[in-house]
Formats: structure tokens, sequence, C-alpha cells
């Protein structure tokens, strides 16, 4: 399982699934991407081998400077094109994707289903696709973190709206992720090998940190949203 995510002046699809090829050895079932041009979030995501995904976005190609990836392992609904990742919150302007177990995710299902939510997969994860909608006030980072006040579980998570196309906000509990710095463009990733190609300049997001990433800047906070400062590391090895 593993998430990449980028945000630049460059197309994000052929960077999210290089990425992804180069976090295959975590394993996983499925994989996908959405990706935002022009305001709408478009997403792909299929059961099988990243060769399937890479098959379909060759035959109906996609296009946009942010967007997130995902391959799944399977913990709560069987592998199938529905339960792969992203997830689209609300109605579509929000797309995550996760790495990591919701516990809490049914008690969530059924208080945001009695509000009118609609569930397209059997995932934990898309409970946190609708909670951040339902939590939205015009701050894709602050309705992160009131979702963070409400879970339990482990999780890596990265999250993109329609409405702030100009960031990328992620997440870590017990699960790995890391932001890579370019020039006027970053990225995410579970792990380092996924983006060294595009840079060697890493943080490392510690537990429950959020990173809050635009194509020019990268900040951290802690939940309670306090800006945090963090020392940026050198990669002096190759994958
Ligand atoms: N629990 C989530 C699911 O089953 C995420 C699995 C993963 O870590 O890839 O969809």
């Amino acid at each position: 399982c593993g998430i990449v995510g980028y945000i630049g002046n460059q197309n994000a699809v052929p960077i999210l699934v290089d990425g992804l090829k180069k976090l295959e050895y975590r394993g996983y079932d499925s994989a996908g991407v959405a990706v935002c041009g022009g305001g709408a979030i478009d997403i792909r995501k299929y059961k099988g081998r990243l060769s399937v995904l890479e098959q379909r976005l060759n035959e109906a190609p996609l296009s946009g400077t942010l967007g997130i990836g995902h391959t799944r392992w399977a913990t709560h609904g069987e592998p199938s094109d529905q339960n792969a990742h992203p997830h689209a919150g609300g109605t579509g302007d929000i797309a995550v994707v996760h790495n990591g177990i919701i516990e809490n995710y049914q008690q969530i299902k059924n208080e945001l289903t009695a509000l009118g939510y609609e569930f397209r997969s059997e995932t934990d994860t898309e409970v946190l696709a609708h909670y951040i909608d339902h939590f939205y006030e015009g701050d894709l980072a602050e309705a992160v973190r009131k979702v963070l006040g409400k879970i339990r579980g482990s999780y890596a998570f990265a999250v993109v709206s329609g409405k702030e196309p100009d960031k990328i906000v992620c997440v870590r509990k017990e699960n790995p992720l890391i932001v890579g710095v370019g020039q006027g463009e970053n990225f995410a990733a579970s792990d380092i090998p996924a983006i060294l190609e595009h840079t060697r300049d890493i943080y490392l997001l510690d537990e429950n940190e959020l990173a809050v990433i635009r194509k020019d800047s990268v900040r951290f906070y802690d939940l309670a949203g306090n800006a945090l400062e963090k020392k940026l590391l050198k990669v002096d090895w190759d994958a």
C-alpha cells in the first residue's frame, strides 16, 4: 500500500504512476489516482496491477497539475474498482487516499448516512472523505483537523479539494508519510524512493503532524493548528 501526491506545473499523472511503481514493494491489490484540473476532480481507480491503471489512462488520458495516487492493500471491503482509492467525498469536491485503518468507521458511517451521505464503497476510508466534506467550512486543513478529533485508528492520508485546488493536505499516525520539496513543485509519499527522481530535499512527517503542501510552500501544523518548524533533510543515497 502506498500514497503519492504532486502539486506543481507538470502533469501530475505520470509522476503519480511512476511514484506508485516505486512503492510496489509494499504490496497492493488495486490502484488509483485523483487529479484536479480546472477545479473539477477526476478519479480513476481499478482492481489489479498498476499496469491496469496505466492502460486505462492511456486509453483515456487525464491531466492536471494537482493529484494524489494510491496503491491499496484491502483491510475493509474486498479488492474491487469501487473499493479502490481515491474515494470521493460529498458531491465529489473532495478526494482522499488512505493507508491504515479507521477503527470507528462504522459509527461514523451510521452518523453520516443519517445525515444523507451516500456511501459507494465498503471501505473504512470512505468515511474520511464524507466527514471532511461534512466539516468543510472553506478551509480544508481545518476540516481535516476536525475529523482527526473524531477518528480512531492508524492512518496516513492525503486529501485534495476542487474548492481549494492549490494544496494537498496530509497527515500521519502510525503509518509513514514524507514530503518532498522541489522548485515550484512539491510532493508527498509513503517513502522516499517514490520521489527521489524529482528531489532529495525531504521533510519527515512525525506522528500526528499535518502538512499543507502548495506548489511554492510547505507548512506543518500540530493537531491544535499551531505552526511547526521542521528540519529539511538532504537524502544522500540512491534508491
Ligand atoms: N483500510 C483501507 C482500505 O481497506 C486502506 C487500506 C490500505 O492501507 O491500503 O481500503
